[in-house]
């Protein structure tokens, strides 16, 4: 059967979360690494296609969500949603609002919502201002981001002034009316001739209420929250098994490895955790920057040793070692050595037998599947809140486990294997 639900995610990292959200709530889910080439694989409820267009010029970010779009009709699927960050990143240009046009008029339709709040993450929207923890917005961190600084809080005028939309908000009375009374406020925002409507949204019951009110819109725009409340719509039609496990994984054997490029402290904890018990091989920048083949080296001391568990390579530092190196190299530069040899190792590993490897670190990650030539993920079930397992299409699977740099308790990586199916 062809999967129900298409989702356009406009990062890497929010593609994963959006897709652990699916799986635990009961649709099989592939991650899609950018516009697919491949035909949609079999046996999926829900696609995500990640891609990289937050900060990119809106002309671009447009483009290629209409691709990711058409490819997901072409597969089959029946519902999109566009998914975006929950502090709403972007800036007036866009591009949450022109991608979200976009995507409207190319499925023909005159009113979508817009809705970030995702409660267990200390997201709120009421009164479409958007809270962060307990202050709002435009007085968290977030406005000091380097890419899109958030300066104001209140949705309406953020997304106003990046559409040619009317921008509407369905308010917490109606949302705590149930899906009935939300109805009836987006039937309302309608005639007002709102296109899109911010919607208010403080608890999971709330963004539950909400998807059941959106069941017949072609397109919802929002955080992962509010995606929670999609996959009983489905169930509720027949179209959906109820009670399947989601986050089943076919068993991937091989040999098994670590890759951490991340300097996160909880990186550089979980590093000096599975120091303790496994054969360990670190990277110095300078070296690399120095011409030495650190790639070889890693590759010949790894060699003898995969067959007796798994084993680490790491550039995991403390942030005074990564000043020093950033101060020699330049942080550019520094970074990009860093992830091309951790990359080329991790293929060098797979080459030597590794199939299950994880990778510590956002971009490190991104570095490696890429040069895997990974196109798509099944997503399994999460090892911990954000990391799930995930197992590569292709004709050579591999389990891979793509963790986020602040993610993960300190034993993750050697907890991390017990967890595999
Ligand atoms: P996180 O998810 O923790 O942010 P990332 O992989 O996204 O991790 O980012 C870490 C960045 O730091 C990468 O660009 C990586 O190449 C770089 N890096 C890793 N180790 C070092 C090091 N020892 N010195 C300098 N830069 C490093």
């Amino acid at each position: 059967m062809a999967p129900l639900l298409g989702s356009i995610a406009d990062d890497f990292t929010g593609a994963t979360d959006l897709a652990g959200v699916l799986v635990k709530h009961g649709m099989r889910t592939v991650q899609m690494i950018g516009v697919p080439r491949l035909p949609p694989p079999a046996s999926s409820d829900a696609i995500v296609v990640a891609l990289k267009t937050r900060t990119v010029p809106p002309r671009d970010a447009v483009e290629a969500s209409l691709r990711a779009l058409r490819w997901l009709r072409d597969a089959g699927c029946r519902q999109f949603f566009f998914k975006y960050c929950s502090t709403f990143d972007s800036n007036d240009r866009g591009n949450i609002g022109p991608v979200a046009e976009a995507l409207m008029d190319a499925l023909e339709t005159d009113f979508t919502i817009a809705c970030p709040a995702f409660p267990a993450n200390g997201r709120a929207v009421f009164r479409g201002y958007l809270f962060v923890g307990d202050v709002l917005l435009h007085e968290s961190g977030m406005r000091h981001h380097p890419l899109t600084p958030m300066t104001d809080a209140n949705l309406v005028r953020v997304l106003q002034r990046q559409s040619t939309r009317r921008v509407g908000l369905v308010r917490f009375e109606s949302v705590r009316g149930g899906e009935a009374e939300i109805r009836r406020a987006f039937a309302n925002a309608r005639s007002d001739g709102v296109g899109v409507a911010i919607v208010d949204a403080t608890s999971d019951s709330d963004l539950m209420a909400i998807g059941a009110a959106c069941r017949d819109l072609p397109l919802l725009t929002g955080g992962s929250g509010v995606a929670m409340g999609l996959p009983v719509n489905f169930r509720s039609q027949g179209l959906l098994a109820r009670d399947q496990p989601a986050g089943r994984l076919p068993r991937i054997e091989g040999l098994e490895a670590v890759v951490s490029g991340s300097c996160s402290p909880a990186t550089e904890r979980q590093v000096a955790h599975m120091r303790n018990f496994a054969p360990a091989f670190q990277i110095d920048p300078l070296r690399v920057a120095s011409g030495a083949d650190v790639v070889a080296e890693a590759v010949d001391w790894a060699s003898g040793r995969l067959g007796s568990g798994p084993v680490l390579v790491y550039s995991t530092t403390d942030p005074s070692t990564v000043k020093k190196v950033q101060d020699e190299l330049g942080a550019e530069r520094a970074g990009a050595l860093v992830e091309s040899t951790l990359a080329a190792i991790a293929c060098r590993l797979v080459d030597a037998g590794v199939r299950r490897l994880i990778v510590a670190g956002g971009e490190t990650a991104g570095a490696v599947v890429g040069m895997l030539r990974v196109e798509g993920l099944r997503i399994g079930d999460e090892i911990d809140p954000g990391v799930p397992w995930t197992v590569s299409l292709g004709e050579r699977p591999l389990a891979l486990a793509l963790k986020s740099g602040n993610f993960g308790t300190d034993d993750f990586f050697l907890k991390a294997w017990s967890r595999l199916p």
